[in-house]
């Protein structure tokens, strides 16, 4: 295989995984972040294979679970750093009906891999106040995204070209795939919600959805399992967990407010009664898309010229298989997933 030179824009977790991937095949790379991580790095990194919404599976999550447990340790014996984390979520069941959904899929053999047989503790965890009962997800986990993203910017450092810098499009010629008369066999976008200002993908529809997220202390919360209800709470170190996070669709602003802060304590009061002591606010923006499957593939007129982006709020579970299918598809023409195309766009 002819190694390739790629430019990637963006050091997100999109860009990361496209990175890691291309220095694995080894092709060599030159990865440009501005410095502005607005997603990755405040994400909570949570990999859930349950939409509790609907009580469905997560879109094709039989390939991306094992796919990224894999990328993740990999990554962290090539490091030395810890960030992948295993962690029973604990669903706390709100009302007859959603039982009634756990029960019908707990049954379903689609779902055996991620429902924890219910046992006797699942009917005791505060019975007074969960009426319902709880259930127990598997393989689900969490990344510690400040860990992963710090082990990974130096790993892509050591392996390859990483520039902190802002990308100057008046510098590119998409036909060439030339950057600073530098010439490239293709450029990949991970701009993540910045998108909007790119002008070959301006009219890709990904959106802004703000999220806000707090870290606690407490002490009767568990330390040993993920509990959910209306909020996750994560336990990050002793006495600590994250708590998130809100939704709030076309937003672009990463100013912490009053109201999605109460909105976290009031939907965290559901799991306990203790009074927490908040100790950080944060704010980020996720890339999100209007059905919800993630944006890949080559600009229509400059066919060097790639996107990826779009990873909405389950980044972290589908972008290491994503970023192998999409190098796949650049260098040897592997078609991608037809639900990720440009195509159902333009
Ligand atoms: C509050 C919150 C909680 C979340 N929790 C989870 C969770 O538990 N689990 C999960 O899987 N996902 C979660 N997510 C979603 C997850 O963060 C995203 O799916 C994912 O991180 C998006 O990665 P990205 O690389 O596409 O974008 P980003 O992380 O936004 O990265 C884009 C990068 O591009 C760079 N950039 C942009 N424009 C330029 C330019 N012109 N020049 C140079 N660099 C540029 C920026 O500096 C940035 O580093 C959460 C998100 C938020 C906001």
């Amino acid at each position: 295989m002819i190694k390739q030179h790629i430019l990637i824009i963006g050091g997100g977790l999109a860009g990361i995984c496209v990175a890691m991937k291309c220095i694995d095949a080894g092709h060599k790379v030159t990865l440009i972040d501005k410095g502005e991580n607005r997603s990755s790095a405040v994400a909570a990194g949570m990999i859930n294979p349950l939409v509790f919404r609907r009580m469905t599976k997560s879109w094709r999550v039989d390939e991306f679970i094992p796919y990224a447990e894999h990328f993740y340790r990999t990554l962290e014996q090539r490091t030395g750093e810890r960030f992948f984390h295993p962690i029973t979520i604990r669903r706390c069941i709100a009302s007859d009906q959603e039982a009634g959904y756990w029960k019908d899929r707990a049954q379903n053999a689609m779902f055996r891999d991620y429902i924890h047989p219910f046992d006797e503790e699942d009917a005791q965890i505060r019975p007074e106040q969960r009426p319902f009962g709880s259930a127990r997800v598997n393989h689900s986990a969490y990344v510690s995204a400040e860990n992963f993203m710090a082990a990974s910017k130096a790993y892509i450092e050591k392996n390859g070209t990483y520039v902190a810098a802002t990308f100057d499009f008046q510098q590119f010629d998409p036909t060439e795939c030339s950057y600073l008369s530098q010439p490239y066999d293709h450029a990949v976008f991970c701009e993540g919600s910045a998108s909007v200002k790119n002008p070959y993908f301006e009219k890709l529809p990904v959106e802004a959805t703000k999220g806000e997220i707090l870290t606690v202390t407490a002490h009767t919360l568990p330390q040993h399992e993920s509990l959910n209800r209306k909020c996750f709470c994560l336990p990050i170190a002793p006495n600590t967990f994250r708590i998130g996070a809100t939704y709030v669709w076309h937003t672009d602003n990463v100013i912490p407010t009053a109201e999605g802060k109460e909105l976290l304590l009031e939907n965290l009061r559901l799991l306990t009664d203790e009074s927490v002591e908040v100790i950080e606010h944060r704010v980020g923006i996720r890339p999100t898309t209007p059905d919800r499957r993630p944006i890949m593939g080559a600009h229509p007129t400059y066919p060097k010229v790639h996107i990826f982006n779009g990873l909405g709020a389950k980044g972290y579970m589908m972008a290491p298989l994503l970023a192998e299918e999409l190098l796949a598809h650049i260098i040897d023409g592997k078609p991608l997933d037809r639900e990720v195309g440009l195509g159902r766009f333009f």
